[in-house]
């Protein structure tokens, strides 16, 4: 760590830009983002180039447990590709509209929202809304009415590919070309959830670095697993991030190793730190992007974005070879 260095030892140790996010992301330690301080992330990761996706990815945020950190991952990450310009939708199927609240949309009972979308009533492209502060964002709001959804679809043939079906129409029609779509997803694994999981090809699990962190996270895989037989072939788990991650506890890191052993491929190397800020953001209607630039959490949200930028890179370049 830097901390403590003179500021000659500091300018003495200046490093590219490039070199940094290569020790973050190259390192063989899991948690190399760890190592460095945190203005040198910072100018790391805002200098970084996000590569683009050569197709649009859509991703599912889900985890049936709540208060994990699903929807501040969602908006965090929506907006930290938005500001490296890339063009991104976010759909809130929580009716709790925690996701459309920390983009800036107020989402009262009655308002244009999904759940008129999943109804069949309006399209997508006519409750979709940009969000103030990235030009490049679109958030779909969520309303408290679509808690009445599952019941008022469960008797429709379709009422699995609701969401998919109308996801596909506005992406086709819309003429909007965007990198990614990220789907906020409830805490439970009820028709709303698969209807997020149907329309996927990604499902991205925030795990909470706590004590029963695994606990529940079997019947998520199955379910998942069950979703991809049944419905979804394409369906696969991209992506797991550990959030609300205390450095200063071994429980943490005990976690993290655990998971990493478990999900080696899956698990991110950036964990999200636990941060007042990251938690104080969506009571002013921000992201911790917009409403601290410069904090670790934004930082740390950057970083995951790069990390799931890269390795969906890789990924294409390796299925073109
Ligand atoms: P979920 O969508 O899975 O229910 P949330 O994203 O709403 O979870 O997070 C649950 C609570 O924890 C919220 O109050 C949120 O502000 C807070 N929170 C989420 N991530 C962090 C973090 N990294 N540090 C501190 N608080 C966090
Ligand atoms: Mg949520």
């Amino acid at each position: 760590m830097a901390f403590g260095k003179s500021p000659e030892e500091h300018s003495q140790r200046f490093e590219p830009a490039s070199s940094i996010l290569q020790r973050i992301f190259d390192s063989n330690n899991s948690l190399g983002s760890e190592l460095l301080n945190e203005s040198d992330r910072y100018a790391a990761v805002k200098s970084a180039k996000f590569p683009k996706p050569a197709y649009t990815r859509v991703i599912a945020c889900a985890n049936q447990k709540g208060g994990v950190g699903k929807t501040t991952t969602t908006v965090n990450l929506a907006a930290a590709f938005a500001e490296a310009g890339m063009r991104v939708l976010v759909l809130d199927m929580d009716p709790q509209g925690n996701a459309s609240t920390a983009l800036g949309i107020e989402h009262p009972s009655g308002s244009p929202s999904i759940y008129d979308v999943i109804e069949q009533r309006r399209t997508i492209a006519q409750v979709v809304c940009p969000c103030p502060q990235f030009p490049t964002l679109d958030i779909v709001p969520s309303s408290i009415d679509l808690s009445g959804a599952e019941l008022e679809i469960a008797g429709l043939d379709n009422r699995v590919d609701l969401l998919k079906n109308a996801l596909a129409e506005y992406l086709k029609n819309s003429g909007k070309k965007y990198e990614y779509v990220f789907i906020d997803c409830a805490p439970s694994l009820g028709l709303l959830v698969l209807n997020a999981l149907c329309a996927v090809e990604e499902a991205l699990i925030p795990i909470q670095a706590e004590y029963y962190a695994l606990e529940g996270l079997g019947q998520l895989l199955k379910t998942i697993q069950l979703v991809q037989m049944s419905f979804n072939p394409s369906l696969r788990i991209s992506t797991m991030l550990v959030t609300m991650y205390d450095r200063r506890t071994s429980l943490s890191r005990e976690v993290y190793e655990e998971i990493k052993q478990h999900y080696p491929d899956l698990v991110l190397k950036t964990v999200i730190p636990r941060a007042v800020r990251i938690s104080e953001a969506p009571s002013y209607a921000q992201t911790i992007l917009s409403y601290d630039p410069r904090s670790v959490g934004a930082t740390a949200y950057r970083e995951a974005a790069l990390e799931i930028a890269q390795r969906g890179a890789r990924r294409n370049t390796i299925a073109r070879s």
